[in-house]
């Protein structure tokens, strides 16, 4: 085991991972006492209290919300405290806006809207009133661990379509584009849900006419073309199924190419 071969007290993962390890741990016969761990800083994507709470119950520690952005620093432009209730921005190092993203006017503190990043000491890669696209709020409210740096709440989702899938970051423009490559029309839903706290990550494509069969082993070689091209360009796997032409519904307004089912 990771954490009693190398008595480490810290864990630094994605919480999904934190939580798979947590499982593993279980299913191998070890609770939460046979570790060396105290405490686990966690984040790169999307993760609900109740997920904190589960982690912290089977692996014995105090779990931690951190934030960053590889634009900024990468990890350790936020990071949780004892309250666990938000995280402190490190402004000594960054300043924190929140604007409406539709008008770019600066909203008043409490306000919910899109996180704005200026860095103060970076270099050779200026960051001047960088958009995040992160939706979240801040707040000066007088903390209990007694820091007095402002804090960010966990963000509440994107302003644009980004998807934050097993930590990575998916634009559907990038699986759209690696469709149209193999040849297919833009009749595609991307479906996201989360199970035993890992994210599932199906993409279902209709056939276009022309290349329309049921000769099964040629629908596979096709799914798994396009799951290797997906990999490729995104980093994770999808699940690919092949579907007839003319099986997704049709909208008559915006297409609705993603399905988030996760509840976070
Ligand atoms: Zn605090």
């Amino acid at each position: 085991m990771f954490a009693m071969d190398l008595s480490a007290t810290v864990l630094c993962c994605t919480p999904s991972y934190a939580a798979y390890l947590g499982e593993r741990m279980k299913e191998l016969g070890y609770g939460p006492d046979d570790i060396p761990l105290k405490a686990g800083i966690f984040g790169a994507e999307a993760w609900s209290e109740e997920m904190r709470k589960d982690i912290e119950k089977t692996l014995g520690i105090k779990a931690f919300d951190i934030y960053g952005l590889t634009e900024l620093s990468g990890p350790g432009v936020a990071f949780e405290c004892s309250a666990q209730s938000g995280m402190h921005i490190n402004e000594d190092h960054f300043i924190a806006e929140i604007i409406d993203p539709d008008t770019e006017e600066v909203l008043p503190e409490g306000s919910v809207g899109e996180l704005v990043f200026t860095a103060v000491d970076k270099e050779a890669f200026p960051m001047i009133r960088y958009r995040t696209k992160d939706i979240c709020k801040l707040t000066r409210e007088k903390c209990s661990c007694g820091r007095t740096h402002i804090k960010m709440a966990k963000p509440m989702g994107r302003s644009d379509d980004m998807l934050i899938i097993r930590g990575v970051n998916v634009f559907p423009s990038q699986i759209e584009t690696v469709l149209m490559n193999n040849g297919y029309a833009a009749n595609y839903q991307i479906i996201v849900d989360r199970v035993n706290n890992t994210d599932t990550f199906d993409v279902q494509v209709e056939m276009t006419p022309e290349m329309f069969t049921d000769n099964i082993g040629e629908i596979e070689a096709r799914q798994r073309k396009l799951s290797d091209d997906l990999k490729a360009m995104l980093g994770i796997k999808a699940k690919v199924s092949l579907l007839a032409p003319k099986s997704i519904a049709r909208s008559e307004g915006k297409a609705v190419r993603v399905v988030d089912k996760r509840k976070i």
